[in-house]
Order: structure tokens, then sequence, then C-alpha cells
């Protein structure tokens, strides 16, 4: 029997007339340094979308074709998240941190026709263009001089001021009818083994993942939130916050190009943001600062953490040092990329709350998951057994744009790489990432337990930990690390005698390396590879 039901499309237009209207009087709040904050109602940024829209058509952006954004997290950003996808063609949101290299290959694998992007971010892209063919128009938002705009000129390219564009173009926009299953967005993998894989977000799945964000079981954000994204809106659309604001009336409060502890600490003391999102590397440096010069983080409900495992440690840090507790999530790029949430279940009290919290979550609903083991077998979600972390769900990508990559799927499911158990209530905790995993003579050792356990003793600040070579084991873990400024000077025997109290002593590294930092990929997560390099060319001993 069919449904009585309208057939009526889950659309990015849905969710901006919604939150442009609606809630027209909430706010986009863009940190500007040292100058005061800039304001703009979600009013004014859907006059603005229109306007956006209207200009990108008479350029000749038509249904269908990419619009990339090389841009910070602020209201223009917001602007076109909202404008491009709505008018038909697909937002392209591009990772300003990888190289011009990288960044030119995805612009082409993606055919960007325009490019958006942020005048202070022209010395960077500049050197993009010569290897991005099929971008036609360069939009400069933000005041840029003669010489800067100058780089940005070539042949069958013309660039243009993103204000004089939206003064010229009409403040309405003829919105059209959408199919819920086209691409509304399309954001790369970071590519931190081989080429970037692009993922292409459709209508319905970006109208269903803010929806789960915004349930209690996600990310609970709504009308009372100041939700202040501090992940870039490049790595997976900020966590698919913004769609999220604008579906729940939350204000958004955006960082541009300010994502430096001290002005991550000023901003949340200035616009009383209630929710910040970011990866554990961004945390850990605003707790170190606030440990060093102090400041009033009172107004956060919570701290959204995820991208990789977030230290037992620095959760417990926030919530006994400053009452804020953290929320632990894991996702993927391909996921949209939230997948599961951790927070302890109702009735769980006292110490107990920390082994939920600590894990990676509860899956969402709408995100199915199951293990498998090195054969492809699935393997028990009891809680006990360890495979490989399989999902699938209306968000998750079934394939990548113009790269199938069969390795990545199996039987309608996606392969995550990822490594850890399952539980029945739902409950991830992983161990690694399959690519990470150390296997010493036969037995795995979990790269994340030991770091986890490392980054909790009081002198280390960061800490990595790698499978080296080993003639007897196979594998070995090597521990690199690097300790508070201004620790005294802890030995390796110490350091394993403090993992020995918490870990059997087969695990415990005997292989250390002091280190000044953890290099990092570009959106912030310990690049491992390159420590293995680095010990494989004799510099890590
Ligand atoms: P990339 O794969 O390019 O690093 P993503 O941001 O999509 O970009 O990374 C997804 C991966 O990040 C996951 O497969 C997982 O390995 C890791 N990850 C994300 N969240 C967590 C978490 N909470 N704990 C551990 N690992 C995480």
């Amino acid at each position: 029997m069919d449904s009585t039901m309208m057939d009526f499309p889950l659309t990015i237009t849905t969710v901006m007339r919604y939150g442009t209207t609606v809630f027209g009087g909430k706010e986009v709040v863009t940190c500007a340094g040292d100058q005061p904050a800039r304001r703009r109602s979600y009013a004014a940024v859907g006059e603005r979308a229109a306007r956006l829209a209207g200009a990108l058509r008479s350029l000749g952006v038509d249904a269908d074709q990419r619009v990339g954004t090389f841009m910070w997290n602020n209201a223009e950003h917001l602007e076109a998240y909202l404008a491009i996808p709505s008018m038909g063609a697909v937002l392209h949101t591009l990772n300003l941190r990888l190289s011009a290299d990288q960044v030119g290959y995805i612009a082409t694998h993606a055919g960007d026709h325009a490019v958006i992007v942020d005048a202070s971010l022209i010395p960077l892209f500049a050197p993009v263009l010569p290897l991005a063919q099929t971008i036609r128009h360069v939009i400069v938002s933000g005041p840029a001089d003669d010489e800067a705009l100058a780089q940005l000129a070539g042949p069958g390219r013309e660039v243009h001021s993103y204000e004089d564009l939206l003064a010229a173009a009409p403040a309405v926009f003829d919105w059209p009818q959408l199919d819920e299953r086209s691409a509304a967005a399309m954001c790369y993998t970071s590519g931190t083994t081989g080429l970037p894989k692009g993922v292409a977000y459709s209508h319905r799945s970006s109208y269903l993942h803010s929806m789960a964000a915004c349930t209690m079981n996600g990310l609970r954000v709504g009308e009372h939130d100041r939700i202040m994204p501090i992940v870039p809106q490049f790595h997976a659309n900020a966590w698919g916050l913004p769609y999220a604001a604008m579906m729940s009336g939350a204000n958004l409060v955006m960082p541009d190009r300010f994502m430096i502890p001290d002005a991550i600490v000023k901003l949340i003391e200035t616009e009383r943001a209630t929710v910040g999102a970011g990866v554990p590397t961004i945390w850990q440096g605003v707790l170190a600062h606030l440990r060093a010069n102090g400041g009033d983080i009172s107004s956060l409900r919570t701290l959204v953490c995820g991208g990789s495992a977030l230290p037992e440690a620095v959760m417990r840090a926030y919530a006994s040092e400053y009452g804020v507790v953290m929320t632990h999530a894991w996702g993927m790029t391909e996921l949209s990329p939230l997948g599961s949430i951790a927070r302890e279940p109702v009735g769980v009290t006292g110490e107990e709350v920390w082994p939920y919290r600590a894990s990676q979550g509860r899956l969402v609903c709408g995100v199915e998951g199951r293990l498998t083991g090195d054969d492809g077998e699935v393997v028990p979600s009891d809680g006990k057994a360890v495979g490989e972390l399989e999902t699938r769900g209306p968000w998750i990508t079934a394939s990548y744009y113009k790269d199938p990559a069969p390795e990545k799927f199996h039987d309608g499911w996606l392969r995550t790489g990822d490594v850890g158990s399952l539980d029945p209530e739902g409950f991830v905790r992983l161990t690694d990432r399959a690519k990470d995993v150390i296997k010493s003579g036969g037995e795995w050792i979990s790269s994340m337990e030991l770091e986890n356990l490392l980054m909790a003793h009081p002198d280390v600040a960061e800490a990595a930990v790698i499978g080296v070579p080993d003639e007897k084991w196979g594998e070995r873990p090597l521990a690199a690390v690097v300790l508070r400024p201004g620790a005294s000077q802890v030995s390796p025997d110490e350091l394993r005698a403090y993992l020995g109290e918490r870990i059997p002593r087969w695990q415990l590294p005997e292989r250390w390396s002091f280190i000044d930092e953890v290099p990092k990929t570009s959106v912030g997560k310990f690049q491992k590879t390159s420590l293995r390099d680095r010990y494989a060319a004799g510099s890590l001993d």
C-alpha cells in the first residue's frame, strides 16, 4: 500500500528558508581579531544568499556545477553554504591547509567552475590557479588591494569582488525545485594515504544528518545555543553544524582565521558561546592556555570533540577544573560526518561515567554498524570481539566521486578502516585505525590506548605511538612524546613504570623518542605516516 504522505523533497533550500525567516533574528558572529566582531542576522544572511545565487547564475553557474570555497569559518562562508546548494549547484569546500598541488588536484578532479576565496587567503590560493584548469571565476571576499588581485588574474579567468557581485544582484532569487537525491555539497578526504577522495553529500543526506545533530541523542543543539565551530568549514562541513544551527535556530559564533587558543578563549568570553566543536589538539591547546593564563569559559554547555581519540585526561580536566562536560564523537568525512556520540546512559553516575564518555560513543539512529574480522566475516557485537567497523545509513557515502574504490565497501557497507569493538547497546570503542594497528608476536597493541594513558601523565603534553619493525616480535610500539613546557625531565623508565601500573608489561614500549611536536595533518590530527618516515630515516631513535 502506498502512503498518503506528500513526496516533499528534503533539501538545503528548506533549511535555509526556515532558518532565515523563522529564526531571522538570530545571528552569525564573525571574529575580527582585535576589531569588534562582525554581526549579521540570519534574515540578512538569507537575503545575501539570494543575491549570491543570482550573482553566480549571472556568471554562468548552472545546475550541477561545482562552486568551490577557499575560506575560513565566517558569515560569507555560511552564505555560500546556503546559496550554492539551494540554487542547484554543488558547494565544494576546499581544504586551505593542503599544499597547492593537492588543492589544484582536488579542484580539477571536482571540476570547480568558480571559487570564492577569502582575501586573506589570496597568497595561498594564487599558486593553486595554474594547477586548476576548470576555474573560470575567482570571487574575492573581503578587502584586497590591486597587487593581491593581480595574482589571481589569468587567461580564461575573471576575478570579481564578492561584495560588488552581491550589490549588483537582485535581493530575491527564484529557488528551483530540487531532487533531494542530487548533490548539494562535496568534500574530499584529507588523503593521509593516497590521493584525496571526493564525497558528494545529497540534499537528503544533509537534511537528515542535520536533524540527527539536533536530537537529544545527537549534539542537542537548539535555539538556546551559541555554537562556535572551531572545526573548519572545509572539514566535513564543519561537522554539519552550520546547517544544524539554521534548522534549530542556534546562533553561530565563527572564529574566521583566529583559531589559536588565545583568540578562542576571548571569543568564548565575549560571545558567551555555549557549544564549541573541534579536534582534540584544539581543546588540548585551549586547556593549556587556560591553565597558564586563566579565562572564563563558564558560558560553555559542552565542547564537542572528534576527528581523533579524545584523551580521557583532557575530558576529566575540563570537568574538574572548569565544570565543562566534553562530548566525544566519532565520525568520518564519508559519514557527513556524525557516526556516534559518547554520553553515559541514563542512570550511570560517578566514576562509572568515564568508560562511556571516553568511548567513541553510541551510534546515532540512522547509522548502523557491524564488525568484520580479517577474513571479512562478521564478528559479534558483544563489546569484546574486535574487528573493523563497517557502517551503513542514509548519510553515509556509497562510493567516491569518479573513484569507485571497491576495496572501501563490503556488501553495501562502508569499511571505516577503524578497528575496535561494538557492544549490544551500540557503543563503539576504537583501539586503532587499521593502518596504525601494532601487531606484536601475533597480538594487537592499541596505539590509541597507549597514547591516551601517556597523555594523562602530568608531564606529557602529546604522545603518538607507532609500530616499528622488530626482529623478534614482528612489530613493537615506539612512543614519541612531547613534554609539557616547564615539565621536569621524565625518563623512559619512569614513563614505562607509569604505564606498567595500567597495562600488561608486554605492551610497554621499549623505544622512546622525545620530540618538540607531533606532526599534524591538515585537520590537526597526529600524522603517523610522517613519524614512520622519520623512524625509517633514523631521525626518531
Ligand atoms: P581523514 O580520514 O582524512 O583523516 P576524517 O576526518 O574523515 O578525515 O577522518 C575520519 C577518521 O578519523 C575516522 O575513520 C577515525 O579513524 C578518526 N576518528 C574520528 N573521530 C574519532 C574519535 N572520536 N576517536 C578516534 N578516532 C576518530
